[in-house]
């Protein structure tokens, strides 16, 4: 089922924060940063259809102080079907598609019809990956096809209960590299800062599946980010920061404009960055407030997390543009993952469509081996025909780099197809992207040489 990008009606998202009134959302973002878990809001009651006879909050809200959001012409038909007594504007506030992720088989049996497969996982989930789907993030999915990208990308299958090889719940040795709470130091200059456990929407495939969604582990109280942001001030090398998690945008702009000044305030943090799906899976989180804030803290760049092109709807476009729009840099960082996106013409759509909306691709990522991976990971071949089949065929921005994280810590570890085809006296025979050989005049080198 493919959908039609970048055709759209405009609709409206919810008042800004910022023009809002003291309220809820402050009141929960100001408890966040007294002595509790940092977290996002928390919904009692997932998946909460409103009542016909409730009447919405925001419907109070005084229509000029709305800011137009889109709502393609795909996500209204979805809502206005299984969401038929809420508003536009309920549909684009962040907080109503949070409180309403579906995170079980009832709730996913409501949008599409449940294999066995997926039945047996659902049903056998103990332990693994909780589900969680926001409901922007399920309405493009294809309720009948089982094989639908998007579709195999959240909703569990058995698979994931048949373990291989080499797997492990932590195959980037991230945990022994933490030398404090929420820090992965493992190159001198940069450090990786996990602020959150929490994600909009979980992915099948997630490296840190042994966190997201686990509500109770600990790190992510206020004394822990402090205990965080002390070993980063304790080490001057650090220039790089990088918020990651989880999703660093399920927190509150309060919390997050907190965190932020305080990285500032450390005079060696030149540079930060944030590594989020919200832009893919809940683009109505990118407010107008939540740009105002985040361009306060420039140098600031974000890395967002695209797997397929179906991602690419009118409201992700509008949500990279408000941030490119910021000022802030974007780039993509995508997993290659078998049945979903792994062929040079899928991930040549894709590379396109992120230009388009101002996203440069930027990594592209072999599957890391976690528990029951298996059936999402490709062999390695196959990265380096999409990035042969990109190199020269296609805009030089548009080529991400395939890279390899190595099992065990070593790090990211680039892979280039072999352009060298060997030497001739003082020439080096190089093959250009349509396989033709050339000579380069390398008298004295020795890059060719067997
Ligand atoms: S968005 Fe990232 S951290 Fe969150 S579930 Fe997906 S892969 Fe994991």
């Amino acid at each position: 089922m493919k959908k039609s990008h970048f055709t759209s009606d405009a609709d409206v998202e919810p008042p800004s924060q910022e023009s809002e009134p003291p309220g809820r959302m402050r009141r929960l973002a100001k408890l966040s940063l007294a002595k509790q878990p940092i977290s996002p809001p928390r919904c009692t009651q997932p998946f909460l259809l409103p009542q016909p006879e409730q009447s919405s909050p925001l419907a109070a809200h005084p229509v000029r102080s709305l800011i137009s959001f889109k709502i393609s012409s795909r996500s209204r038909s979805f809502y206005k079907c299984f969401y038929p007594h809420i508003t536009s504007a309920e549909w684009n506030d962040w907080h109503w598609q949070l409180c309403n992720r579906i995170t079980d088989m009832p709730g996913l049996s409501r949008f599409i019809m449940i294999s066995e497969n997926e039945s047996k996982a659902l049903t056998h989930h103990a332990g693994q990956l909780p589900v969680s789907i926001t409901p922007y993030y399920a309405s493009l999915i294809d309720g009948i096809d089982v094989t639908h990208p998007v579709r195999r990308t959240v909703v569990p299958a058995y698979d994931e209960f048949i373990p291989s090889p080499g797997e492990s719940s932590d195959p980037l040795a991230e945990d022994r590299d933490s030398p404090a709470p929420g820090i992965v130091h493992r190159y001198p200059d940069r450090a990786l800062f996990l602020v959150t456990g929490f994600c909009f929407t979980h992915c099948r495939y997630c490296t840190r599946s042994r966190i997201v969604g686990n509500e109770t582990k600990d790190c992510y109280m206020q004394e822990h980010w402090e205990q965080a942001l002390a070993y980063i001030e304790a080490h001057p090398a650090i220039r790089d920061v990088l918020l990651s998690g989880g999703d660093p945008l399920t927190l509150e702009d309060e919390s997050l404009e907190w965190l932020l000044s305080r990285l500032r305030r450390i005079p060696h943090v030149e540079f930060i960055r944030i590594g989020t799906k919200a832009p893919m899976v809940l683009p109505q989180r990118i407010t107008s407030s939540l740009t105002r804030l985040l361009k306060r803290f420039h140098p600031l760049w974000l890395s967002i997390h695209v797997t397929h092109p179906e991602e690419l709807t009118p409201e992700a476009s509008q949500a990279c543009g408000r941030l490119a729009d910021a000022g802030i840099p974007l780039g993509s960082q995508t997993v290659l993952l078998a049945g979903v996106n792994d062929s040079i013409a899928t991930m040549k759509e894709l590379v396109h469509g992120l230009l388009s909306i101002r996203v440069k691709p930027y990594y592209l990522y072999q599957c890391d081996p976690i528990h029951g991976s298996a059936h999402f990971r490709t062999p390695v071949e196959k990265g380096l025909e999409i990035i042969q089949g990109l190199r020269g065929h296609t805009t030089g921005y548009a080529v991400p780099t395939f890279v390899v994280d190595a099992p065990g810590g070593g790090g990211k570890i680039p892979l280039v197809p072999d352009y060298v085809v060997g030497r001739e006296g003082e020439d080096l025979l190089l093959k250009n992207y349509a396989g033709i050989t050339y000579r380069y005049p390398d008298p004295g080198g020795t890059v060719g040489l067997k």
